[in-house]
């Protein structure tokens, strides 16, 4: 049963810098937990260590100070990578080991924003006898999608936008849940982390409506309980594109460096007003 008092999380990945949607999130999920006397925690979500950076860490918790957002945790999944092994090997034989590529697998390792392309299950149908034979090459885990929603049979969730939502994990194909240099992905860190934590209500971008399908799936295979879902438009630029790191956006920090007003900025996000140029897209 839901408590009284919300526990929300902002949980980025140190991969680049923070823009405007990431500031949109960060506000949201703090004011949330504060119109309720709530927690807000902050989750630097840092399990693919190829692509997270320190000096990014460094970066994100001064853009939340610039922008006057206290969080009262502080967390990093690089550390917590034993809980993640141990909800692997409680989904057990839903598991098979993935010998495909290494680029394919690595792209797991971080939220899949956008359409995601099924994996057409080449090694769900190895042999047990081949499995063994290359269990010493590397290896991802993946799920077997389909036994897992017939062991678990229909689920839904809440999102405060959108209402309550019929699950369909099996539009992802069998994602990947672990690797063997990296014992966790983004879907199973960010559902064992949420339950962990005590997290009631994600606050995300809109970009990642499409992985709650595969949350709610793993919590009913773990057996945690489902947060409330607060999916925001992500904000475009001027030409409908969205923001991505990857694309240009101005980040948090070139702002904040720039001597722009940090505060002003929450309180414009607050009230839904973005700089010039910028404006929230769809729903
Ligand atoms: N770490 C993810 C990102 O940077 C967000 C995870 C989440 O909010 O579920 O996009």
């Amino acid at each position: 049963m839901r408590g009284m008092v919300s526990v929300t999380r902002f949980a980025p990945s140190p991969t680049g810098r923070l823009h405007l949607g990431h500031a949109l999130s960060a506000v949201r999920a703090h004011d949330l937990a504060r119109a309720g006397g709530g927690r807000f925690l902050l989750r630097i979500e840092d399990i693919d260590g190829t692509r997270s950076r320190p000096e990014h860490v460094e970066t994100i918790l001064r853009d939340l100070a610039w922008l006057g957002l206290e969080w009262d945790e502080l967390s990093f999944q690089s550390e917590r990578l034993a809980l993640y092994a141990a909800a692997q090997a409680r989904l057990g034989d839903l598991l098979y080991p993935c010998f495909c590529t290494r680029a394919a697998i690595a792209a797991s390792l971080s939220a899949p924003h956008g359409p995601v392309a099924a994996y057409p299950g080449t090694c769900r149908s190895l042999s047990a006898q081949a499995r063994a034979a290359r269990i010493h090459e590397p290896h991802g885990w993946r799920i077997d999608i389909a036994r897992a929603v017939d062991r678990v049979g229909p689920l839904d969730w809440r999102d405060d936008q959108a209402g309550t939502i019929a699950a369909d994990p099996l539009r992802h194909g069998d994602v990947i849940l672990a690797r063997k240099d990296a014992p966790a992905s983004y879907h199973l860190a960010v559902t064992v982390d949420d339950a962990a934590q005590g997290v009631t209500d994600v606050v995300r971008g809109r970009d990642l409506f499409e992985a709650t399908h595969v949350h709610r799936l793993l919590q009913a295979l773990l057996r945690l309980p489902t947060p409330l879902y607060h999916h925001h438009p992500l904000i475009v630029g001027g030409d409908g594109q969205r923001l991505a790191k990857r694309h240009g956006a101005p980040a948090l920090a070139a702002m904040r460096e720039a001597g722009e007003d940090g505060h002003a900025l929450a309180d414009a996000l607050r009230r839904n007003m973005l700089p010039a140029g910028f404006r929230l897209g769809e729903a």
